[in-house]
C-alpha cells in the first residue's frame, strides 16, 4: 500500500463510539414495551421495519430514531402518565450522548497526528449535517485532517463523485471504515483500497457480506494496526 495517499476514514464506530447509544435506548424502550406486556420480537419486529422506512424517507439521524420511538410508542398503545415520563428519560439519556465530546476509540487520536504526517487524512460520514459536523468538531480531530464530508447517503455514486471531485486516484486512496455496506463495498466496488475494522455494536443496517476479499481489502481487529499498514516501512 505504499502509492497511498489520501486515507478517508468513516466517523460513526470507526473512529469514535456511537451506535451504543441507540442500543441502550432501543433495549430501554423494549423494556417499557415489555413491561406493559407487549411482545418484545414484537416491538423490535416493528422497529426494524419503521427504521428502514424512516431512513430512505426521512435520512439517518438521532433525531429520526427519536421520531421512531415516538411513533411506536403510540403505535402500541404505551401512553400512560408513568410511561410518559419513562421515555422521556429514555430520550434525554440518549441526547445527553450528543452534549459530550465523542468517546474516541483507543489509538485513534495518537494514530491520527502520525498519519497526518505522512498522508492526506479526510473524514467521511453520512448523517444529519450539523449533527455530524458536531461530533467531528468536538473530537478533537479536525486539526489532523484536510477535510471533512457529510453526505446524505454513502454508496457507490457519492464514492465515484469524491473520486472525480477531489481529483484522487483510486489506487493512491484508501477508505478505512466499520461498515461493510456503507465504508468497505462502495469503497472496493470503485477500485479503492478499503480496511475494515469490524465493530461489535455495528448498526444492523449498515452489515451486509464483503463483495471481494482479495487485492485491495483488508481486515484489522483494531485501529492499531494501521501502523503496521501505514506507518511501517
Ligand atoms: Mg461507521
Amino acid at each position: 500500500m505504499k502509492q497511498i495517499k489520501h486515507i478517508i476514514f468513516d466517523a460513526d464506530d470507526t473512529l469514535w463510539e456511537n451506535n451504543i447509544y441507540y442500543l441502550k435506548a432501543a433495549n430501554d424502550f423494549y423494556n417499557l414495551a415489555e413491561k406493559q406486556g407487549v411482545n418484545r420480537s414484537q416491538v423490535e419486529k416493528a422497529f426494524d421495519e419503521l427504521e428502514i422506512k424512516v431512513v430512505k424517507e426521512l435520512g439517518y439521524g438521532s433525531f429520526n430514531f427519536i421520531f421512531i420511538l415516538k411513533e411506536l410508542f403510540k403505535q402500541f398503545e404505551l401512553s400512560n402518565k408513568l410511561n410518559h415520563k419513562e421515555l422521556n428519560f429514555i430520550i434525554d439519556e440518549f441526547n445527553s450522548h450528543k452534549l459530550k465530546k465523542p468517546k474516541l476509540f483507543e489509538h485513534v487520536a495518537d494514530l491520527m497526528r502520525q498519519l497526518s504526517d505522512k498522508y492526506e487524512l479526510y473524514i467521511l460520514t453520512k448523517g444529519d449535517q450539523q449533527e455530524q459536523e458536531s461530533k467531528i468538531i468536538k473530537s478533537g480531530l479536525v486539526q489532523f485532517v484536510v477535510k471533512y464530508f457529510i453526505l446524505d447517503e454513502k454508496d457507490d455514486a457519492a464514492y465515484a463523485k469524491l473520486l472525480s471531485a477531489e481529483n484522487w486516484q483510486s489506487n493512491e486512496t484508501c477508505m478505512v471504515g466499520n461498515s461493510p455496506k456503507s465504508d468497505i463495498n462502495p469503497a472496493l466496488r470503485n477500485n479503492m483500497y478499503a480496511i475494515h475494522i469490524p465493530y461489535k455494536n455495528t448498526w444492523k443496517v449498515d452489515i451486509e457480506p464483503i463483495i471481494n476479499k482479495n487485492g485491495k481489502y483488508k481486515e484489522i481487529n483494531s485501529f492499531k494496526y494501521l501502523k503496521d499498514i501505514f506507518l511501517l516501512d
